[in-house]
């Protein structure tokens, strides 16, 4: 019997079967890239050599779509294992051209079975590279050969051109996801900065008094609450100093309340100047100041009472024609006056021994200060007579 049809069927299923297990090497190869993060232009070059790896060709190269032109992206020759093909490859022969236009034009597999001439003798291939419906490459297989590219040959390289897309896009959607993920969390961080800031400034102004820019006394309590603390534990002397402007209210009757408002910034204008920067300063309400002087006992607040005192008595405004000034009526006290040790009561404390002492100067002719330990030791005529 002849053995000679089935020897020749069985070494054709063996070459047929060789190939295929190449192919599916590769492609074994290939889905084990780690794509993440890497560069397009890598993961084809690394594609390139896992298919040399397990494919005869003499040589491969992948094109892609770079502003709506085929550029060359890597190329790789069996035997050569440099991404610079041999010279010959460089520019490609015309029937490649042609191969690469023809995908190009149809979105289909190309080849040529025989190329005339002796430089690029043998076969060439050029299969479209696909990311989901889109052309986004075409590549390109040589071998020596003629007629190289048969069915078998032809569908393993479609599967792996198949393959190497979808990673193309995995990749580029990876890097536009981060890209997005990146931009979204900068503009999330701008709306984050944006509302802090807001925040402060909303901060800033439920603190701030606007007519005076000085603070209020939203500001103050907790301010002087720590200060005081402080000055308790450590047993500094603390003053305190409410401030009251004298007949203000004949300015606003007689100029009107614009120059009200005017005479009550240039007296902030003065308190600011004159205070250091551990002072506590703040408009009280209307017409009406208060000042917590840390490391100052009464003499010291004594001193500063009387140069703001000074100083704004020395202040003039114009106003139709006419020159206006105004005296201030100041009360002091100092912690050492406060029976109690607790600095939240203290507080309280001061600032009623203050405004006594306010009282008292309003009493008795103003435009003056007076401390709250002087008039605590006045004996009360009305409770001398009785
Ligand atoms: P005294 O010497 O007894 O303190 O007299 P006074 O006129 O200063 O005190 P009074 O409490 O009688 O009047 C305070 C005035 O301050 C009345 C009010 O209209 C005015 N005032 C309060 N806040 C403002 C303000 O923000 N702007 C202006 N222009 N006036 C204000
Ligand atoms: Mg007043
Ligand atoms: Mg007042």
């Amino acid at each position: 019997m002849d053995n000679k049809p089935f020897i020749e069927a069985y070494q054709e299923i063996n070459s047929r079967f060789i190939k295929l297990l190449s192919s599916m090497s590769a492609l074994r190869a290939l889905s084990g890239f780690e794509i993440k993060y890497r560069n397009e232009e890598n993961i084809i070059t690394d594609s390139l050599d896992v298919l040399l790896d397990y494919h005869e060709l003499d040589y491969v190269a992948v094109f892609m779509f770079d502003e709506g032109e085929l550029k060359k992206v890597s190329s790789k020759c069996w035997n050569n294992n440099t991404t610079q093909p041999p010279s010959k490859y460089n520019g490609l022969c015309e029937q490649h051209r042609d191969l690469l236009a023809q995908v190009e034009n149809t979105g289909k597999v190309q080849q040529i079975n025989q190329i005339p001439g002796e430089e690029f003798a043998g076969s060439a291939s050029a299969i479209p590279i696909h990311a989901s419906d889109t052309l986004i490459g075409v590549f390109l297989a040589c071998h020596p050969a003629d007629e190289f590219f048969s069915v078998t040959n032809e569908r393993n390289l479609l599967i792996y051109c198949n393959f190497l897309g979808q990673m193309i896009m995995n990749n580029r959607l990876l890097h536009s996801m981060d890209q997005m993920v990146n931009e979204r969390t900068q503009q999330l961080q701008l709306a984050l900065d944006e509302a802090s800031e807001l925040k402060q400034r909303y901060e800033e102004l439920s603190i701030i008094d606007e007519l005076t820019q000085l603070h209020n006394r939203r500001f103050f309590f907790p301010e002087t609450r720590t200060g005081l603390a402080q000055a308790i534990r450590y047993k500094e002397p603390f003053s305190l100093l409410v401030m009251d402007l004298d007949h203000f209210k004949i300015i606003n009757d007689r100029y009107g309340h614009a120059v009200g408002d005017e005479v009550l910034r240039g007296i902030a204008a003065t308190f600011k100047a004159e205070i250091r920067d551990v002072d506590i300063l703040a408009r009280f309400g209307g017409e009406e100041f208060v000042l917590a002087l840390p490391e100052t006992d009464e003499r010291g607040a004594m001193v500063i009472a009387e140069r703001i005192r000074k100083k704004i008595k020395a202040l003039r405004w114009q106003a139709d024609g006419r020159e206006i000034s105004i005296t201030i009526t100041i009360g002091i006290t100092e912690f050492e006056n406060c029976s109690s040790n607790d600095y939240v009561a203290a507080l309280d404390e001061l600032i009623q021994q203050a405004d006594q002492a306010l009282y008292h100067g309003k009493d008795n002719g103003r435009d003056q200060f007076n401390t709250y330990s002087y008039i605590a030791c006045q004996v009360d005529p009305d409770e001398q007579a009785g």
